[in-house]
């Protein structure tokens, strides 16, 4: 189900590069330009170490902790991150996804090893007793929130145990512009002054970072063909019909008759509007949970993972099948095989 080919090679046709005049594999309408293969690196290359500069992300003395997922996002940011002389280490979080995760496991796997880098992997229900469709079914909410708890929890809790200095995602400028349009619809004022690039360490929590912000989701696919990376194509089944899915669709309508418009969204919030939201640093909650030892904030000693855990690692199991919509189901089923089912549609996310 993975795949080195893409749809990022719009017929390029008999254009040349800009930048040499050889034969282009890619027309960049943000960039109104065509690029060859080495030049196409090139550009993403740039526009990484300016992403790393400009925000101050991380430096080459720094080990930094690689979110990996097996999509073409995290595997070429761990693919930039090596080749340019970064220590890094790769974090896979077993989700419990049905064959998604399996395959996603496997291609990410196969990744660290063709490479001779380091992976490390948790898997949710081997370590914590449930899995994110469980977790959905448990706490009748769609599984993007007991999913999004999950790995922050694990991403935090693996570069603390492990002294990392800072954990890196592969969110590219399409991801951001998305949840940025998600926030100024609903003005959500306190979630808008958090979207940054990076985040710094606040006591237990380690620096966050995305040094993916200035390059598409089309440049990230189309580097991992020009550099031979094997990534899962399909999405993960539960994204499909989120609401982040339908900003970024919204997006890419604007996007494509105005092009470089999301661009401007997303940087220019992040030069003009960011700085006007800044305030005080958040403060890091003084409570430890009393299970795993995380800063919690909750009044009760126990984290919101540790709660969630307690739950829905005492329930069912629930296959993936039940807690996807008709359609996300039927896309699965097309996606990767069927499956037996044993209850009736959920018809929505629980
Ligand atoms: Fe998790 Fe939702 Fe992303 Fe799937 S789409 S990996 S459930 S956050
Ligand atoms: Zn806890």
């Amino acid at each position: 189900m993975s795949s080195k080919s893409g749809q990022w090679c719009r017929a390029a046709d008999m254009s040349k590069c800009r930048s040499c005049r050889a034969p282009a594999v890619i027309d960049l309408p943000r960039h109104n330009a065509h690029f060859c293969a080495e030049h196409l690196e090139q550009l993403c290359r740039r526009q990484f170490r300016r992403a790393v500069d400009d925000f101050a992300m991380f430096s080459h003395d720094d080990t930094i902790l690689v979110a990996v997922s097996g999509g073409k996002d995290s595997l070429a940011l761990w693919d930039m991150l090596a080749t340019e002389g970064y220590s890094t280490v790769g974090l896979y979080i077993g989700l419990g996804i049905g064959r998604y995760s399996d395959e996603s496991h496997d291609v990410v796997a196969a990744f660290a090893a063709d490479r001779g880098l380091e992976l490390r992997t948790v898997d949710l229900r081997t370590e914590h007793g449930f899995d994110v469709p469980t977790a959905a079914r448990v706490t009748a909410r769609v599984p993007c929130s007991s999913c999004g708890l999950s790995k922050r929890h694990i991403f935090d809790e693996v570069a603390r145990d492990g002294g990392f200095d800072v954990v890196v995602t592969g969110h590219n400028l399409d991801d951001e512009a998305a949840v940025l349009f998600g926030n100024a619809l609903r003005w959500d004022v306190e979630y808008l002054r958090r979207q940054a690039p990076v985040l710094p360490a606040r006591g237990r929590f380690p620096r966050k970072a995305k040094p993916l912000v200035r390059l598409t989701e089309r440049e990230m696919a189309a580097w991992c063909v020009i550099r031979g990376i094997d990534y899962v194509v399909e999405e993960c089944p539960m994204a499909i019909g989120n609401r982040h899915h339908t900003y970024k669709e919204a997006l890419a309508v604007v996007e494509a008759t105005s092009p470089g418009t999301t661009a401007a969204f997303y940087l220019g919030f992040l030069d003009r509007m960011a700085p006007l939201l800044a305030t005080t640093a958040d403060e890091e909650p003084v409570e430890l949970c009393r299970s795993c030892g995380a800063p919690s904030g909750s009044s009760d000693g126990v984290c919101a993972f540790c709660r969630l855990a307690e739950r829905a690692s005492t329930a069912t199991p629930v296959p993936v099948e039940m807690v996807l919509s008709r359609g996300a189901r039927r896309r699965y089923i097309e996606q990767w095989g069927d499956a037996p089912a044993t209850e009736g549609d959920t018809d929505g996310r629980p």
